[in-house]
């Protein structure tokens, strides 16, 4: 899943709130707490937080005070007299989602980041308050009718282009929110709403219950053979916390892909695929007890009752409503086509494993539990790639001067360490981004390194959006995070090429927001970008970690300064490739059965969410996985989590950003090329924000509709551009 999350300003910009409040009066002892609060003493446009000073004992007051102050100013917004205008409604909720960003924003932030008991209390005991918040605006009639009459209002038309976006986003996320609809309708779409997010939560819980109540007791090592010292020593650990003698084996990802990828012993691998496959269902070993069954049925019927009354036809259109793409049939036709595209390539890549398999001494048919074993013995085969053994030649100090020279190179930036600046741990680094006059366009945070009491993995988030008020302008200011394997005595932090590629993808998420020009912050950055193109920037960057002219002037050995052996570079590339067609259809049919189980929902003939599965398989699978299979039972993406009829998005903008690259590559990868090509790119489309639909912004780039070729062609499923 991809690391990128909405910030704060997103989450709550749809939410302002309603006249109903009393506005609470700072007393004394709000007055001393807003003195000493590092959480309310940072105003100015561009100060940072505060880091080296907040303390989780700071955040109640602060978030009460600032709340108080919202809900105060939301009262006099909503009853002042008089037509609505810009500087009247927008800019005051602007400003009021500032004001909790601000406080909100690190808090959130360093309960990822450092979230110990005390962050952890301080974060789920404002959390409550700061959704009931957004609740308030994103239901409230009197707002609505606000931005309505704005829009109705002769001073519409002289909005810019992007105000006017604003305010149309706007109102449709209202409608989207159930604002509008007669009492009654109104009421049922609350109630459905409630219940759903009840039901995502504990579809949720039943695939982490199932996961934590299976575990496996192995007391006779050589069943282990193949797996990693590593995972072995995991085992051990996780047996002896038990005060168990050998191994413990369990479902958390990691543990199931140690035994699943890498265990010589078939018979133990086709006991854990079994209890991994079946999770939260009617079948396997813990059939029935955490069964996820009746829960899909009640979403999926309330989906379908949630978009009727919004007055979809059903969910997948009310889903695509806030994308890229227009409609449903549009993402089907799609999906099948790549299909269609990958399809054969699939089944050559798994004749060619079945081949291998039989050559190894393994068994005639390859079972669900054969074939991440086999592959991985073929990429190891066929490619010679050992991931650790590269580490040397990707330094970090080595990487990011390759990637600022990268973006140096195409938008004409340059990143400066800014070692006045305090984070939240002494190996974080703060960067300023400088224009070609020295000026300042943004700064950000890089947390690059696993540590204790920090979230696992990698993601960008806002922590300054770009926009202008009359006090000035604000520049953007992101937060990278990934976490990779700290530094070693005497050594630099040594990545894997997977971890290079990371770095470049959140740092694309974080390029969207710095690079933007975007005044309004409704818009600006990452801000109103549809799903299923906010993907476009972060991996149009991951591309140039494959590019041979790139790799060679950066990724040398940190202490022998060798480059990057070409054979070394082909290996990666052929790694990109390695059985690609079957990871395009495994990702069609997941996509695809999603969006027919959203658009072809019949509340007479509920979910046949195994019967539909089965029949999108039968049109695009290649490897079929045995009848108990049950993965949709544990499909969180779509059941608990925001890719509902929307899961598409992963090869949609796949699509986009390799098409994108592709542009760059067909210029010319010289000096002078990838300037203009990245000037190009920057001011059509990186530097937009949301501030126009993606299909346009795109269209401005290529100068064309988007195609699918680039990305097949970056997959080997055809053959390379002259
Ligand atoms: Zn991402």
């Amino acid at each position: 899943m991809c690391g990128y999350r909405h910030g704060i300003l997103q989450a709550s910009h749809n939410s302002i709130s309603p006249p109903c409040e009393t506005p609470r009066h700072l007393n004394s002892n709000v007055f001393v707490a807003h003195m000493t609060n590092p959480l309310l003493t940072e105003r100015a446009l561009n100060v940072l937080p505060l880091f080296d000073q907040i303390q989780p004992s700071h955040v109640e007051a602060a978030l009460d005070e600032v709340l108080a102050a919202n809900r105060s100013q939301l009262a006099r917004i909503v009853g002042a007299e008089g037509a609505p205008d810009w500087q009247s409604l927008v800019e005051p909720l602007d400003e009021m989602n500032e004001r909790l960003s601000r406080v909100w924003g690190p808090v959130s932030h360093l309960f990822s980041v450092n979230s110990t008991a005390e962050w952890r209390a301080a974060y789920n005991a404002g959390l409550p308050k700061v959704t009931d918040y957004g609740l308030e605006l994103s239901q409230s009639e009197a707002l609505f009718k606000k931005f309505e009459a704005l829009s109705q209002s002769a001073g519409f038309a002289a909005l810019s282009a992007v105000q006017q976006k604003v305010v149309l986003d706007e109102l449709r996320d209202f409608r989207l929110s159930g604002i509008g609809l007669p009492p009654a309708k109104k009421e049922r779409y609350r109630q459905i709403s409630l219940r759903l997010s009840e039901l995502n939560t504990r579809f949720e819980e039943n695939v982490m219950d199932a996961i934590q109540a299976w575990s496996l007791h192995i007391t006779d090592e050589a069943r282990l053979n193949g797996m990693s010292p590593a995972a072995i020593e995991l085992a051990a650990a996780r047996a002896a916390d038990k005060k168990l003698e050998g191994y413990l084996l369990t479902l958390d990802y990691p543990s199931f892909d140690a035994v699943n990828t890498f265990a010589d012993d078939r018979e133990l691998r086709r006991e854990i695929y079994t209890a991994f496959a079946t999770r939260a269902s009617d079948q396997g070993p813990q059939a029935g007890t955490f069964d996820n069954s009746e829960l899909m049925e009640e979403i999926l019927k309330l989906r379908h009752e949630k978009a009727v009354l919004l007055g979809f036809a059903n969910y997948a259109e009310l889903s695509v409503e806030t994308k890229m793409a227009q409609a449903p049939d549009e993402v089907e036709k799609f999906l099948l086509d790549l299909a269609a595209r990958a399809r054969p390539a699939a089944q050559q890549d798994l004749k060619e494993l079945e081949a291998f398999a039989r050559q190894q001494g393994g068994p005639q048919k390859l079972e669900s539990w054969d074939v991440a074993y086999y592959s991985e013995k073929l990429k190891e085969s066929s490619l010679g790639l050992n991931e650790d053994a590269l580490r040397p030649y990707f330094a970090m100090p080595n990487v990011l001067d390759g990637l600022f020279a990268l973006v140096e190179q195409l938008y004409g930036v340059a990143f400066v360490r800014r070692e006045d600046q305090r984070a939240w741990h002494p190996s974080v680094e703060v960067y300023e981004v400088q224009g070609a006059g020295g000026e300042s366009r943004g700064m950000f945070y890089l947390d690059a390194y696993a540590r204790e009491n920090k979230r696992s993995g990698a993601w960008m988030d806002e922590c300054h959006g770009r926009r202008t008020t009359a006090q000035g302008r604000q520049i953007p200011v992101a937060y990278l995070v990934c976490n990779f394997r700290p530094p070693m005595d005497g050594q630099p932090g040594l990545l894997t090429h997977d971890e290079v590629l990371t770095l470049y993808h959140e740092c694309g998420h974080g390029l969207h927001l710095l690079m933007t020009q975007v005044d309004e912050a409704a818009v600006s950055g990452i801000n109103g970008v549809e799903w299923d193109a906010v993907e476009l920037p972060s991996q149009f960057m991951e591309n140039w970690c494959f590019e041979p002219s790139q790799l060679k002037t950066w990724a040398r050995h940190w202490q022998t300064g060798e480059a990057l052996p070409d054979d070394q570079i082909k290996r990666l590339q052929a790694s990109r490739r390695f059985q690609a067609g079957l990871a395009t259809v495994r990702q069609v049919e997941f996509a695809l059965f999603d969006l027919r189980l959203h658009r072809d929902y019949q509340p007479e003939q509920g979910a046949r969410v195994l019967g539909l599965i089965e029949q999108v398989r039968d049109e695009v699978a290649v490897l079929r996985p045995p009848a108990f299979n049950r993965m949709p039972w544990s499909f969180s993406h779509i059941f608990a989590g925001g890719y509902a009829a929307g899961y598409y998005s992963y090869k949609w903008a796949e699509v986009l950003s390799a098409d994108a690259y592709e542009a760059f590559v067909e210029a010319g990868l010289d000096q002078t090329a990838l300037r203009s090509t990245g000037t190009r790119f920057l001011e059509s489309l990186l530097s937009r924000g949301g501030s126009k639909p993606a299909a346009e912004l795109f269209e401005a780039f290529r100068g064309r509709k988007p195609k699918v070729d680039a990305l097949l062609r970056q997959d080997g499923l055809i053959a390379e551009a002259a």
